[in-house]
């Protein structure tokens, strides 16, 4: 969808006081060729290294400044007054940015198909989490943990009595969405924000656990990835984030294959880029990535990790999952008798209220790179993966329908207490509180 600036018609849609519908019909193609733009590109030779992305140009004002943004071989999707919207690869971006033009990424509004509308695209989620901190000043609080490749905001929210102040109390991780077509599991981390900010002072058990813990949940890891997914109106199955990768026009970095733990050690990732699990060219290379083991290090308070449990919710398959998922072995380094029937037991306990299968995750098959693995190899945190439904694609596989979004999301709901219950101890569920916790 390459409009060329300096063709004569062009012009005269501008001069002819067109350009509204002008505006109005390049913005259609810029949404509708989202998929296709990078195999358009790719016929375009090797002089453009990493794959096309849509940005805004501010200052290009006359035909003539235009023409020199073209010249870079930038596609023009749009045009405003003194700022054009683009295709551009990376080099085109430095060559505009040389010309003295300011470059900005291009996010757009994206939303679900109207049979799914229940589903919260990024906006969304975002509003739902302003409204719920509005109602709920001093139990619920928003912040940012870092940005996405394309520049959105990773939102963290803490959810506690007297949430403004850091208390020495027992912490509680939930993490959402590494995955971008597992939708479902946003509307768990906004379950989970409605459940313990409405239940405080209302219900008993919710009540207690948020005077004595402080719990995090960041909804959505791979904005990037989700905004794509949904981006054309018919779902593209998508599961990276949207990062480039040099050399290649591939797309994207498997988020959970990304972490810092035997990182790429066991065959459990894979190191094409053109592959969905394409563990990224080194541990952390993705921001998204980074961002949240940041945040999980910056819990170290007096050297010591607040963390004591948390949970990575993916979906389907109604699972749940504990490390170690680079090795079939029960113990290994960093992996004790005691730490493995922790939790073994936790996995079960909660299991049982769910209805989900409880195994370890090499059962389902080898992966590296994992955040469970991380977490518990690195900061021992006793963490777990929820596998959400379906439990097969008969179910709708990555996308149930809008209607079954509050019956899954509240399934989870005595499973979740019960693990935010152990955040204390968690080997009290194997009865050696007073070896560990004492
Ligand atoms: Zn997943």
């Amino acid at each position: 969808m390459r409009a060329p600036p300096s063709h004569p018609r062009f012009l005269e849609a501008l001069v002819n006081g067109r350009r509204r519908l002008l505006t109005a019909l390049t913005l259609a193609a810029l949404v509708l060729s989202g998929g296709a733009t990078a195999g358009a590109h790719a016929e375009d030779g090797a002089a453009r290294p990493g794959p096309p992305a849509q940005y805004r140009v501010d200052g290009p004002a006359t035909a003539a400044e235009r023409t020199e943004v073209a010249r870079t071989g930038a596609a023009i999707d749009g045009v405003d007054t003194g700022s054009v919207q683009i295709t551009a690869t990376s080099a085109e971006v430095r060559a505009i940015e040389a010309l003295g033009f300011e470059v900005s990424p291009l996010l757009r509004t994206l939303d679900f198909p109207p049979s799914d509308s229940a589903y919260h695209n990024y906006a969304e989620m975002v509003a739902r989490i302003d409204k719920a901190v509005a109602d709920h000043p001093t139990l619920v609080r928003k912040t940012t943990f870092g940005t996405s490749h394309e520049g959105r905001n990773l939102l963290a929210v803490k959810i506690s009595a007297n949430v403004a102040t850091d208390q020495n109390e027992p912490e509680v991780l939930f993490f959402h969405q590494l995955h971008a077509r597992e939708h479902l599991t946003v509307e768990m981390g906004l379950y989970l924000i409605d459940l313990l900010s409405d239940g405080y002072g209302n219900d008993a058990q919710i009540t207690r656990l948020l005077n004595s813990r402080e719990i995090w949940v960041l909804p959505s890891l791979n904005p990037d990835g989700s905004e794509y997914d949904i981006a054309t109106g018919s779902y593209r199955s998508w599961r990276k984030n949207r990062q480039p990768n040099s050399g290649t026009t591939a797309v994207g970095t498997d988020l959970n294959r990304n972490f810092a733990y035997l990182w790429g050690c066991c065959n459990g990732s894979s190191g094409s880029p053109s592959s969905t699990t394409y563990r990224g060219p080194r541990a952390e290379s993705s921001p998204e990535v980074r961002a949240l083991s940041n945040f999980v290090r910056g819990r170290v308070v007096g050297g010591k990790q607040q963390i004591r449990v948390s949970i990575d919710f993916h979906t389907y398959g109604q699972l749940i999952l504990w490390p170690y998922g680079y090795t079939y072995a029960e113990t290994a380094t960093g992996m004790t008798r005691d730490d493995y029937d922790t939790h073994a037991a936790l996995g079960r306990r909660m299991a049982a209220l769910n209805g989900y299968t409880p195994q370890q995750s090499s059962d389902l098959y080898i992966t590296d790179g994992s955040s469970t693995d991380w977490l518990w190899a690195n900061q021992k945190i006793f963490a777990f993966t929820y596998e959400m439904y379906p439990g097969g694609a008969s179910g709708g596989g990555f996308y149930p329908p809008g209607s079954i979004i509050n019956r899954e999301t509240s399934r989870n709901r005595g499973a979740v207490l019960e693990l935010v219950e152990y955040a204390d101890c968690p080997q009290r569920v194997i009865g050696k509180q007073a070896q560990y916790c004492a």
